[in-house]
Protein backbone atom coordinates (compact mmCIF):
# COMPACT_ATOMS: atom_id res chain seq x y z
CA UNK A 1 0.00 0.00 0.00
CA UNK A 2 1.27 3.08 -1.13
CA UNK A 3 1.61 5.62 2.21
CA UNK A 4 0.55 9.67 1.61
CA UNK A 5 2.39 12.57 2.64
CA UNK A 6 0.37 14.95 5.30
CA UNK A 7 -0.32 17.55 2.12
CA UNK A 8 -1.33 14.45 0.23
CA UNK A 9 -3.87 13.57 2.62
CA UNK A 10 -4.79 16.97 3.54
CA UNK A 11 -5.27 17.53 -0.78
CA UNK A 12 -7.15 14.34 -0.99
CA UNK A 13 -9.36 15.04 2.00
CA UNK A 14 -9.97 18.61 0.68
CA UNK A 15 -11.38 17.60 -3.00
CA UNK A 16 -12.94 14.63 -0.80
CA UNK A 17 -15.22 17.33 0.76
CA UNK A 18 -15.18 19.39 -2.72
CA UNK A 19 -14.07 22.28 -1.52
CA UNK A 20 -12.36 25.42 -3.21
CA UNK A 21 -9.13 22.95 -2.69
CA UNK A 22 -6.49 25.51 -3.52
CA UNK A 23 -7.58 27.80 -1.75
CA UNK A 24 -8.10 25.72 1.53
CA UNK A 25 -4.59 24.33 0.56
CA UNK A 26 -3.24 27.85 0.98
CA UNK A 27 -5.02 28.51 4.29
CA UNK A 28 -3.76 25.06 5.57
CA UNK A 29 0.09 25.99 4.77
CA UNK A 30 -0.31 29.50 6.08
CA UNK A 31 -1.80 27.70 9.22
CA UNK A 32 1.19 25.66 9.57
CA UNK A 33 3.35 29.14 8.84
CA UNK A 34 1.41 31.11 11.32
CA UNK A 35 2.12 27.92 13.97
CA UNK A 36 6.08 27.95 13.13
CA UNK A 37 6.31 31.56 13.85
CA UNK A 38 4.55 31.58 17.34
CA UNK A 39 6.47 28.20 18.18
CA UNK A 40 9.89 30.20 17.29
CA UNK A 41 8.58 33.44 19.10
CA UNK A 42 7.90 31.75 22.39
CA UNK A 43 10.76 29.82 22.23
CA UNK A 44 13.46 31.94 21.76
CA UNK A 45 12.15 35.80 21.37
CA UNK A 46 9.86 36.27 24.12
CA UNK A 47 11.95 36.23 27.18
CA UNK A 48 13.85 39.51 25.90
CA UNK A 49 10.17 41.33 24.51
CA UNK A 50 9.84 43.75 27.64
CA UNK A 51 13.30 45.17 26.29
CA UNK A 52 13.04 44.62 22.58
CA UNK A 53 9.43 45.67 21.58
CA UNK A 54 10.17 49.08 21.48
CA UNK A 55 13.26 48.79 18.99
CA UNK A 56 11.76 49.05 15.56
CA UNK A 57 15.06 48.30 13.97
CA UNK A 58 15.22 44.82 15.24
CA UNK A 59 12.32 41.98 15.21
CA UNK A 60 11.44 42.45 19.04
CA UNK A 61 7.91 41.40 18.40
CA UNK A 62 6.14 38.66 17.09
CA UNK A 63 5.04 39.82 13.76
CA UNK A 64 1.90 37.44 13.94
CA UNK A 65 -0.68 40.41 13.71
CA UNK A 66 -1.48 39.32 10.29
CA UNK A 67 -2.56 35.76 11.04
CA UNK A 68 -4.30 36.65 14.38
CA UNK A 69 -6.55 39.36 11.79
CA UNK A 70 -7.16 37.10 8.51
CA UNK A 71 -8.09 34.49 11.35
CA UNK A 72 -5.43 31.53 11.31
CA UNK A 73 -4.29 32.16 14.34
CA UNK A 74 -6.17 32.67 17.82
CA UNK A 75 -5.80 34.44 20.76
CA UNK A 76 -6.08 31.31 22.90
CA UNK A 77 -3.99 29.63 20.74
CA UNK A 78 -1.04 31.99 21.57
CA UNK A 79 -1.91 32.03 25.27
CA UNK A 80 -1.62 28.31 25.07
CA UNK A 81 1.48 28.37 23.37
CA UNK A 82 2.75 30.72 26.49
CA UNK A 83 1.39 28.34 28.43
CA UNK A 84 3.54 25.47 27.12
CA UNK A 85 6.55 27.26 26.56
CA UNK A 86 8.05 27.76 30.06
CA UNK A 87 8.04 31.34 30.10
CA UNK A 88 4.62 32.00 31.34
CA UNK A 89 5.41 33.78 34.71
CA UNK A 90 8.55 35.74 33.64
CA UNK A 91 8.23 39.63 31.91
CA UNK A 92 8.76 38.98 28.68
CA UNK A 93 5.67 36.39 28.35
CA UNK A 94 3.58 38.89 30.84
CA UNK A 95 4.11 41.66 28.92
CA UNK A 96 3.36 40.08 25.59
CA UNK A 97 -0.02 39.03 27.06
CA UNK A 98 -0.87 42.02 27.89
CA UNK A 99 -0.58 42.79 24.45
CA UNK A 100 -3.06 40.30 23.27
CA UNK A 101 -5.57 41.65 26.30
CA UNK A 102 -5.70 44.75 24.55
CA UNK A 103 -6.58 43.56 21.33
CA UNK A 104 -9.30 41.73 23.13
CA UNK A 105 -10.70 44.82 24.94
CA UNK A 106 -10.84 46.89 21.28
CA UNK A 107 -12.91 43.98 20.25
CA UNK A 108 -15.17 44.27 23.50
CA UNK A 109 -15.06 47.93 22.94
CA UNK A 110 -16.74 47.63 19.45
CA UNK A 111 -19.47 45.35 20.32
CA UNK A 112 -20.56 47.38 23.41
CA UNK A 113 -20.37 50.65 21.33
CA UNK A 114 -21.22 50.00 18.11
CA UNK A 115 -21.33 53.68 17.24
CA UNK A 116 -17.38 53.29 17.15
CA UNK A 117 -17.46 51.56 13.73
CA UNK A 118 -19.29 54.41 12.14
CA UNK A 119 -16.36 56.74 12.39
CA UNK A 120 -17.34 58.02 15.58
CA UNK A 121 -15.10 59.37 18.11
CA UNK A 122 -15.57 57.55 21.85
CA UNK A 123 -15.20 60.91 23.95
CA UNK A 124 -18.36 62.37 22.10
CA UNK A 125 -16.63 65.90 23.30
CA UNK A 126 -14.12 65.78 20.82
CA UNK A 127 -16.10 65.96 17.90
CA UNK A 128 -15.83 69.55 18.25
CA UNK A 129 -12.28 69.49 17.66
CA UNK A 130 -11.65 71.98 14.71
CA UNK A 131 -9.52 69.32 12.21
CA UNK A 132 -7.47 71.04 9.59
CA UNK A 133 -8.52 70.11 5.87
CA UNK A 134 -4.94 70.38 4.07
CA UNK A 135 -4.67 67.15 1.37
CA UNK A 136 -1.24 68.38 0.39
CA UNK A 137 -0.01 68.30 4.51
CA UNK A 138 -2.43 64.99 4.11
CA UNK A 139 -0.28 63.21 1.39
CA UNK A 140 2.83 64.00 2.39
CA UNK A 141 2.40 62.24 5.63
CA UNK A 142 1.23 59.67 3.60
CA UNK A 143 4.28 59.43 1.47
CA UNK A 144 6.86 59.57 4.17
CA UNK A 145 8.26 63.29 3.26
CA UNK A 146 7.52 65.08 6.46
CA UNK A 147 10.77 65.88 7.25
CA UNK A 148 10.66 64.25 10.86
CA UNK A 149 13.10 60.94 9.89
CA UNK A 150 11.43 58.59 12.26
CA UNK A 151 7.57 59.52 11.25
CA UNK A 152 9.29 59.42 7.40
CA UNK A 153 10.71 55.98 8.14
CA UNK A 154 7.34 54.47 9.53
CA UNK A 155 5.16 55.70 6.74
CA UNK A 156 7.65 53.70 3.97
CA UNK A 157 8.01 50.87 6.34
CA UNK A 158 4.12 50.78 5.99
CA UNK A 159 4.00 51.88 2.42
CA UNK A 160 6.62 48.67 1.06
CA UNK A 161 6.12 46.62 3.47
CA UNK A 162 2.35 46.68 4.60
CA UNK A 163 3.24 46.58 8.48
CA UNK A 164 4.50 49.50 10.51
CA UNK A 165 5.91 48.83 14.34
CA UNK A 166 4.01 48.99 16.78
CA UNK A 167 6.24 52.53 18.49
CA UNK A 168 5.93 53.86 15.26
CA UNK A 169 1.89 53.54 14.86
CA UNK A 170 1.96 55.53 17.98
CA UNK A 171 3.93 57.92 16.93
CA UNK A 172 2.93 58.65 13.09
CA UNK A 173 -0.43 58.54 14.27
CA UNK A 174 -0.07 61.13 17.05
CA UNK A 175 2.19 63.20 14.17
CA UNK A 176 -0.93 63.18 12.29
CA UNK A 177 -3.78 63.91 14.83
CA UNK A 178 -1.30 66.66 17.45
CA UNK A 179 0.99 68.19 14.84
CA UNK A 180 -0.81 68.38 11.87
CA UNK A 181 -4.11 68.11 13.41
CA UNK A 182 -5.91 66.52 10.79
CA UNK A 183 -8.82 64.49 11.72
CA UNK A 184 -7.79 60.65 13.17
CA UNK A 185 -10.28 59.29 11.05
CA UNK A 186 -8.23 59.99 7.62
CA UNK A 187 -5.16 58.36 9.53
CA UNK A 188 -7.29 55.04 10.57
CA UNK A 189 -8.56 54.58 6.81
CA UNK A 190 -5.08 55.19 5.27
CA UNK A 191 -3.77 52.46 7.72
CA UNK A 192 -6.78 50.43 6.77
CA UNK A 193 -5.92 50.39 3.22
CA UNK A 194 -2.12 49.83 3.94
CA UNK A 195 -2.21 47.32 6.67
CA UNK A 196 -1.77 43.97 6.03
CA UNK A 197 -3.12 43.23 9.69
CA UNK A 198 -5.42 45.79 9.46
CA UNK A 199 -8.05 45.10 11.80
CA UNK A 200 -10.98 47.31 12.65
CA UNK A 201 -11.17 46.68 15.95
CA UNK A 202 -7.72 47.23 16.73
CA UNK A 203 -6.86 50.02 14.08
CA UNK A 204 -9.61 52.51 15.77
CA UNK A 205 -8.13 51.60 19.24
CA UNK A 206 -5.03 52.16 18.06
CA UNK A 207 -5.99 55.89 16.59
CA UNK A 208 -8.57 57.01 19.15
CA UNK A 209 -6.05 56.29 21.81
CA UNK A 210 -3.61 58.40 19.96
CA UNK A 211 -5.69 61.40 18.83
CA UNK A 212 -7.23 61.23 22.63
CA UNK A 213 -10.54 60.82 21.47
CA UNK A 214 -11.00 56.83 22.44
CA UNK A 215 -11.28 55.07 25.92
CA UNK A 216 -8.50 55.14 28.52
CA UNK A 217 -6.64 56.90 25.51
CA UNK A 218 -3.44 58.56 26.20
CA UNK A 219 -3.63 61.98 27.96
CA UNK A 220 -4.53 65.39 25.29
CA UNK A 221 -1.37 67.20 26.97
CA UNK A 222 0.71 63.88 26.37
CA UNK A 223 2.18 64.75 23.11
CA UNK A 224 5.68 62.38 21.87
CA UNK A 225 8.26 64.45 20.18
CA UNK A 226 9.13 62.66 17.13
CA UNK A 227 12.41 63.50 17.24
CA UNK A 228 12.75 62.70 21.17
CA UNK A 229 11.34 58.94 20.06
CA UNK A 230 13.98 58.60 17.09
CA UNK A 231 16.77 59.16 19.95
CA UNK A 232 15.50 57.06 22.56
CA UNK A 233 14.08 53.95 20.19
CA UNK A 234 16.50 54.16 17.48
CA UNK A 235 19.68 55.56 19.33
CA UNK A 236 21.99 54.79 16.17
CA UNK A 237 19.38 55.42 13.59
CA UNK A 238 19.58 52.10 11.95
CA UNK A 239 15.76 52.04 11.54
CA UNK A 240 15.88 55.87 9.78
CA UNK A 241 19.01 54.28 7.31
CA UNK A 242 17.17 51.76 6.30
CA UNK A 243 13.79 53.67 5.15
CA UNK A 244 14.90 56.95 4.47
CA UNK A 245 18.40 55.80 2.11
CA UNK A 246 19.02 59.78 1.64
CA UNK A 247 20.16 60.08 5.56
CA UNK A 248 21.97 57.25 5.60
CA UNK A 249 25.25 59.01 5.01
CA UNK A 250 24.09 61.30 8.59
CA UNK A 251 26.33 60.67 12.06
CA UNK A 252 24.01 59.27 14.83
CA UNK A 253 23.15 62.45 16.44
CA UNK A 254 21.81 64.46 13.37
CA UNK A 255 20.33 61.52 11.48
CA UNK A 256 17.10 62.63 14.13
CA UNK A 257 17.18 65.74 12.88
CA UNK A 258 18.98 67.09 10.00
CA UNK A 259 20.50 70.63 9.73
CA UNK A 260 18.80 72.44 6.96
CA UNK A 261 21.67 72.78 4.89
CA UNK A 262 22.19 68.69 5.99
CA UNK A 263 18.76 68.52 4.11
CA UNK A 264 18.79 70.27 1.40
CA UNK A 265 22.68 68.70 0.19
CA UNK A 266 21.05 65.31 1.01
CA UNK A 267 17.34 66.19 -0.84
CA UNK A 268 15.29 65.94 2.39
CA UNK A 269 12.29 67.65 3.24
CA UNK A 270 12.42 70.71 5.66
CA UNK A 271 10.15 69.80 8.61
CA UNK A 272 6.57 70.45 7.84
CA UNK A 273 5.68 71.90 11.47
CA UNK A 274 7.99 73.49 14.21
CA UNK A 275 7.18 70.66 17.19
CA UNK A 276 6.77 73.31 20.47
CA UNK A 277 4.22 75.41 18.17
CA UNK A 278 2.05 72.99 17.03
CA UNK A 279 2.18 71.42 20.30
CA UNK A 280 1.05 74.76 22.04
CA UNK A 281 -2.20 75.01 19.34
CA UNK A 282 -2.79 71.24 20.14
CA UNK A 283 -3.39 71.61 23.52
CA UNK A 284 -5.42 74.92 23.08
CA UNK A 285 -7.71 73.03 21.14
CA UNK A 286 -8.46 70.54 23.69
CA UNK A 287 -8.29 72.65 26.73
CA UNK A 288 -11.07 74.66 24.81
CA UNK A 289 -12.62 71.85 24.59
CA UNK A 290 -12.55 70.93 28.79
CA UNK A 291 -13.50 74.63 29.60
CA UNK A 292 -16.84 74.27 27.29
CA UNK A 293 -17.60 70.89 29.09
CA UNK A 294 -17.14 72.71 32.53
CA UNK A 295 -18.78 75.68 31.52
CA UNK A 296 -21.78 74.19 30.24
CA UNK A 297 -22.29 71.68 33.28
CA UNK A 298 -21.90 75.57 35.33
CA UNK A 299 -24.96 76.32 33.19
CA UNK A 300 -26.60 73.13 33.52
CA UNK A 301 -26.47 73.68 37.50
CA UNK A 302 -27.79 77.03 37.38
C1 LIG B 1 -2.49 53.81 15.27
C2 LIG B 1 -2.46 52.32 15.49
C3 LIG B 1 -3.07 51.48 14.57
C4 LIG B 1 -3.05 50.09 14.75
N1 LIG B 1 -3.68 49.29 13.84
C5 LIG B 1 -3.71 47.94 14.03
C6 LIG B 1 -4.38 47.08 13.10
O1 LIG B 1 -5.00 47.52 12.13
N2 LIG B 1 -4.32 45.73 13.33
C7 LIG B 1 -3.67 45.19 14.41
O2 LIG B 1 -3.65 43.97 14.57
N3 LIG B 1 -3.06 45.99 15.32
C8 LIG B 1 -3.05 47.33 15.16
N4 LIG B 1 -2.39 48.13 16.08
C9 LIG B 1 -1.80 47.51 17.27
C10 LIG B 1 -0.32 47.09 17.14
O3 LIG B 1 0.43 48.15 16.62
C11 LIG B 1 -0.13 45.85 16.27
O4 LIG B 1 -1.01 44.83 16.69
C12 LIG B 1 1.30 45.33 16.42
O5 LIG B 1 2.22 46.30 16.00
C13 LIG B 1 1.45 44.07 15.57
O6 LIG B 1 2.78 43.61 15.61
P1 LIG B 1 3.14 42.24 16.33
O7 LIG B 1 2.25 41.16 15.84
O8 LIG B 1 4.60 42.06 16.21
O9 LIG B 1 2.73 42.57 17.84
P2 LIG B 1 3.22 41.95 19.22
O10 LIG B 1 3.87 43.05 19.98
O11 LIG B 1 3.95 40.69 19.07
O12 LIG B 1 1.83 41.66 19.98
C14 LIG B 1 1.13 40.41 19.84
C15 LIG B 1 -0.27 40.65 19.32
O13 LIG B 1 -1.02 41.40 20.27
C16 LIG B 1 -1.90 42.28 19.59
N5 LIG B 1 -1.52 43.67 19.91
C17 LIG B 1 -0.30 44.13 20.20
N6 LIG B 1 -0.34 45.44 20.51
C18 LIG B 1 -1.63 45.81 20.38
C19 LIG B 1 -2.32 47.03 20.55
N7 LIG B 1 -1.70 48.16 20.95
N8 LIG B 1 -3.65 47.05 20.32
C20 LIG B 1 -4.30 45.94 19.93
N9 LIG B 1 -3.72 44.75 19.77
C21 LIG B 1 -2.39 44.69 19.98
C22 LIG B 1 -1.73 42.02 18.09
O14 LIG B 1 -2.71 41.12 17.66
C23 LIG B 1 -0.33 41.42 18.03
O15 LIG B 1 -0.15 40.58 16.92
C24 LIG B 1 -2.41 49.53 15.90
C25 LIG B 1 -1.79 50.39 16.82
C26 LIG B 1 -1.80 51.76 16.62
C27 LIG B 1 -1.14 52.67 17.63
Amino acid sequence: MQVQSDTQCVEQYLKNLSLDYELDLQLYVCEATAHEHLDEFCRHRIQNYQQDRDLPAIDGTSQLSTFLAIGVLSVRQCYQAVEVSGHKSRDGANTWVSELIWRDFYRHLMYLYPRLCMHQAFKQKTEALPWRHDEHVFLAWQQGQTGFPLVDAAMRQLNQTGWMHNRLRMVAAMFLTKHLFIDWRLGEGYFMSRLLDGDLASNNGGWQWSASTGVDAVPYFRIFNPTRQSERFDSTGLFIRQYVPELASLDNKSIHNPSNVQRKQLGYAQPMVNHALAVKQTKAWFKQLDDTAVNQMSLERV
